[in-house]
Formats: C-alpha cells, sequence, structure tokens
C-alpha cells in the first residue's frame, strides 16, 4: 500500500454468516470508510434503497457494462449477477480513501489479481452450519426456495476460507466485531501509511495518532 492510496478492504462469506451486520457496524464507527455500491440484477429486498444498497439494474443493463468493460469484478451469485465498476475502485484509491466490499469469493479473487498490494481481504465463518441456516431463515427477507438454494452453495463458498489474509468467527456478534475493528485500525497503523507522520517527526514537527473519523 503506498504512502496516498486507500486500502480495499474485502469481507466475504456465505449469505446469512453475518458480513452486512459486521459491515455496517464498521461503517457506523469509522465515518470516513467509504462503501462500495455493487450493481446487481437481483431484486431489492423490502427496506433496500437503489444507489445506497445496490445499484439495481436489469440483466440487460448489466450485460452492457460488462460489453463496454466497465467492472473491475462481477459474478453470478446465487443466479443473479452481481459487479464492482472500475470506476468506484480507481476513485477510492486515487483519492486515498479507505473502501468496504461486500462481494464474495469470485469478485475478491479478482480483485486481489488486479489490486493485490491495496486489499485487505477478511472471510466471516459461521459458527456452524446449522447457525448459519438458522440466521439465513431468522432474516425472512428471501423466500424458502432462495434460502435453501443459498444454503447448499455455502459449503462450496466456505471451502474458499483460506484465499484470505484474516478468518473472523461471528458467533458472538461483540467478539466478531472486535476482530473487524482490530483487523482496519491496524490497517490504518501499517508502515506504508504512516510515512508521512513519520518524516514529520524527522523534520521537527509533532504529529497527532491516527484520527479515525469517529464521533
Ligand atoms: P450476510 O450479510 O452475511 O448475508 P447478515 O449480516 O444479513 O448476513 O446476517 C444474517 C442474519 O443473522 C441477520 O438477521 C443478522 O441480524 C443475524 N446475525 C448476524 N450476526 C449475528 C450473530 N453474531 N449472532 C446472531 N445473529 C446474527
Ligand atoms: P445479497 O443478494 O445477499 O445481497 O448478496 C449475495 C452475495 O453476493 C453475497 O455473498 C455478496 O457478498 C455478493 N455480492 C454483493 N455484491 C457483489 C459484487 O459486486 N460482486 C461480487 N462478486 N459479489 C457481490
Amino acid at each position: 500500500m503506498s504512502n496516498s492510496r486507500g486500502a480495499l478492504l474485502v469481507v466475504s462469506s456465505p449469505s446469512g454468516a453475518g458480513k452486512t451486520t459486521l459491515c455496517q457496524r464498521l461503517r457506523s464507527e469509522f465515518p470516513r470508510l467509504g462503501y462500495s455500491v455493487s450493481y446487481t440484477t437481483r431484486k431489492p429486498r423490502t427496506g433496500e434503497r437503489d444507489g445506497v444498497d445496490y445499484h439495481f439494474v436489469d440483466k440487460s443493463t448489466f450485460a452492457e457494462m460488462v460489453a463496454r468493460d466497465e467492472f473491475a469484478e462481477y459474478a453470478l451469485v446465487h443466479g443473479n449477477n452481481y459487479g464492482t465498476t472500475t470506476k468506484t475502485v480507481n476513485d477510492a484509491l486515487n483519492n486515498g480513501r479507505d473502501l468496504l466490499f461486500d462481494i464474495d469469493f469470485q469478485g475478491g479473487r479478482q480483485l486481489k489479481q488486479k489490486f493485490a498490494d491495496d486489499m485487505v481481504l477478511i472471510f466471516v465463518l459461521p459458527p456452524s452450519l446449522d447457525e448459519l441456516a438458522r440466521r439465513l431463515r431468522g432474516r425472512a427477507t428471501d423466500a424458502r426456495e432462495v434460502i435453501e438454494r443459498r444454503l447448499r452453495v455455502a459449503r462450496e463458498e466456505l471451502r474458499h476460507y483460506d484465499e484470505y489474509d484474516y478468518v473472523i468467527v461471528n458467533d458472538d456478534l461483540e467478539r466478531a466485531y472486535d476482530g473487524m475493528r482490530a483487523i482496519y485500525l491496524a490497517t490504518l497503523h501499517r508502515c506504508d501509511r504512516q510515512r508521512r507522520a513519520a518524516q514529520a517527526v524527522l523534520s521537527g514537527q509533532r504529529v497527532l495518532a491516527i484520527d479515525t473519523g469517529g464521533v
């Protein structure tokens, strides 16, 4: 990671493991952390807002964006298309802004191929497959067949944990969140992001500890 570039924090897990919950909490604690709003052909769930949770598009719009090579990564997940635009990634990197991605392992892998030096990859594990099923059913945002489909592919998704830098078991939410914020704080304190501070101290200035932008 260079001094002026932001970090790309990818969070993946099987559906229902709790990554949206953990990501929302991190974003509210660190308001300067940006969120990559993906494009998807999935229909919005109750309460989801276009442009905030996702950019909801139809299949032909998505296919045109693929043809114009607008995506840094895209994948078919549970029968729907999802993708992240190259513009979203480059804007964050060039503005030195950290960016959080809630994307699947296929997307994480594609971004890693393109932006390896800028990435921090976090995989969220459910405490068990039974608990994953309970959470997906308890969330009650998807139809029964959608839930069953997501559970069927969960095992396959879980096998990709070792392509990630960090693994968080989301059993107790507080403890899982402690892991998440520790990883982000460690990222902010990486040597290659603190060169400016070190050089300022060497040149006789006083510098402040990292301002996380919290309230
Ligand atoms: P994902 O984004 O990975 O699909 P969500 O964040 O939507 O998962 O979480 C799935 C469901 O599980 C939600 O109803 C959420 O409130 C619940 N949940 C998340 N973390 C925990 C936890 N540690 N313990 C119990 N329930 C949880
Ligand atoms: P959901 O439909 O539950 O919001 O998301 C389903 C899955 O798609 C999740 O694993 C989520 O991380 C993944 N996903 C969301 N956006 C993207 C994206 O832009 N690219 C990829 N590859 N996966 C995504």
